[in-house]
């Protein structure tokens, strides 16, 4: 929808609210950890969602599956990743064959593991209200107050009309840096400043899976033979598939929504439609072609279209794909990660696939003990001194940006956003100025696997 060139101004005064230590913007993986990580450091936070529950894509997008928790030796995402994924399992919220306790599973190289995204909603209300976190639900960011690079406040939507939040930090952790934007930090746009957006894909629940006799190593030879069969409307090669989330049911995440531009309201709008007619289909595709899919039943879509790649911010570091594939670490790391890069297809062409499969099962994976360092400075959004940036959205080129946009690591990146503003406040320093030694020794307390490093980029000492 291109806006007219006529404007409108809002008559009507806005209420002032009382003024508060941090707001976070969005309640996903990214910001539940920022938002607990600072309320358990004193300070008092809102945190914005936008939808009626927390978790954002894990949960209200059902990518209901972690991926890539250990490097083979150890696991990588401690800290409030790791107490998320633990508690979880208490409350029965992992499948049968996962225990967080279990040293086989931590060993295994690229662990991932599908969760109940029902008892991840409820968990991470539960952890938000423990740490003493104001939670405002169905309350979007609409616009911003600034002087010069101090962000003053921000002006929020909710039901009650809107309303003037004043703060002294904020995080971004809307995936789609909906709040740099309004602050104009300079951000990347996929299809704007790149030639294409990685499509995203309209998640959803089926059940009715027999897994004694499901077979996944299986999908790709069936999509293949569907292909061929002319079962498709959209013949694509590239379906992630069904990711196992309960005794019988799996995440279905398949169906990519190509072209579908997540920044456009028109352009997700369609998507969704689209993205409803695919899950149907995929449903049957499983029914007819996949062995114990027989009974397979399309639950329900996702509240929120899956996004990929939107915007991504420029901060004062940015990640790249030299320093993936040289494996780099660095002094001022807040994380620790091994995702490889993962960039879908463009489009449903073979050679689309082939690149696809080349890079992400073969050039890019990273071996047993490998990892990359996640600095500090990927938080830290260029021209604003008391605004964050948090998962997703976090700098990092369009690869890397492929690579650490998996939940975990958007909890890591949360967890130092959140903890960063602290420090930065107590200590009375700008986002640049946070002493990052005191950052990852209060990380480490928290339970992060933060090895030091050497000057040239190595881990010290992997003990
Ligand atoms: C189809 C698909 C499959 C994936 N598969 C996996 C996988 O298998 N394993 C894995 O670990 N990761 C996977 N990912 C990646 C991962 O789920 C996301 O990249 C990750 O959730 C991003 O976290 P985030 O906190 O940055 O943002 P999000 O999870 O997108 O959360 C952002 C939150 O902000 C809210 N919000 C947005 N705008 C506003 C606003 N203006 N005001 C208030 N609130 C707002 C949203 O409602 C949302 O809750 C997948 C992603 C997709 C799309």
């Amino acid at each position: 929808m291109n806006p007219s060139e006529r404007s409108f101004t809002l008559s009507r005064p806005t209420p002032v609210e009382s003024s508060v230590d941090l707001i976070v913007c969005g309640g996903g993986p990214s910001g539940c950890a920022a938002a607990i990580a600072a309320a358990r450091l004193g300070l008092r936070v809102v945190l914005l969602e936008a939808t009626g529950a927390l978790g954002g894509m894990g949960t209200q997008g059902l990518v209901s599956n972690w991926y890539s928790l250990s490097d083979g030796t150890r696991i990588l995402t401690k800290g409030l990743f790791w107490e998320i994924l633990t508690r979880l399992h208490g409350l029965g919220g992992l499948p049968p064959d996962k225990n967080p306790a279990d040293p086989a599973w931590q060993k295994t190289l690229y662990a991932g593991t599908g969760f109940n995204p029902e008892k991840l909603k409820l968990l991470l209300d539960r952890m938000c209200r423990e740490a003493g976190v104001e939670v405002r639900f169905e309350t979007r960011v609409m616009d911003i107050d600034r002087k010069g690079p101090v962000l003053q406040g921000i002006l929020t939507h909710s039901v009650e009309g809107c309303r003037y939040l004043p703060c002294r930090a904020a995080v971004d952790a809307t995936g789609n840096a909906v709040l740099a934007e309004l602050c104009d930090v300079p951000c990347r746009q996929a299809g704007r400043d790149t030639e294409k957006i990685m499509p995203p894909t309209l998640c959803g629940i089926v059940t009715g899976i027999d897994y004694s006799r499901f077979h996944r190593g299986l999908l790709q030879p069936s999509v293949e033979q569907a292909i061929e069969d002319g079962f498709f409307t959209q013949p694509d090669h590239h379906v992630p598939g069904l990711f196992r989330s309960g005794k019988q049911h799996a995440t279905q995440n398949c169906g990519h929504l190509f072209g579908m531009d997540a920044t456009s309201t028109a352009s997700l709008s369609a998507g969704y439609a689209k993205g409803r007619e695919l899950a149907q289909e995929y449903t049957e595709f499983a029914r007819q072609y996949l062995d114990g899919c027989e009974e397979a039943e399309l639950l329900t879509t996702a509240p929120l279209v899956g996004i990929r790649e939107s915007r991504c911010v420029q901060g004062e570091v940015q990640l790249n794909y030299d320093d993936f594939t040289s494996r780099r670490h660095f002094q001022d790391e807040i994380g620790v990660y091994n995702k490889a890069v993962d960039i879908h297809v463009y489009d449903l062409s073979q050679e689309e696939y082939d690149r696809y499969y080349r890079e992400y099962e073969e050039m890019d994976k990273l071996g047993v003990g490998e990892s990359y360092g996640l600095p500090y400075g990927m938080l830290v959004p260029q021209g604003m001194d008391n605004v964050w940036v948090a998962g997703r959205c976090a700098s990092s080129d369009v690869k890397v940006n492929g690579a650490i946009r998996d939940q975990p690591a958007c909890m890591l990146l949360g967890e130092a956003a959140g903890s960063a503003v602290a420090l930065s406040l107590r200590n009375q320093v700008t986002n640049k100025d946070v002493n990052t030694d005191q950052l990852r020794h209060l990380l480490r307390e928290r339970g992060a696997w933060l090895p030091d490093i050497t000057p040239e980029g190595d881990i010290a000492d992997a003990s």
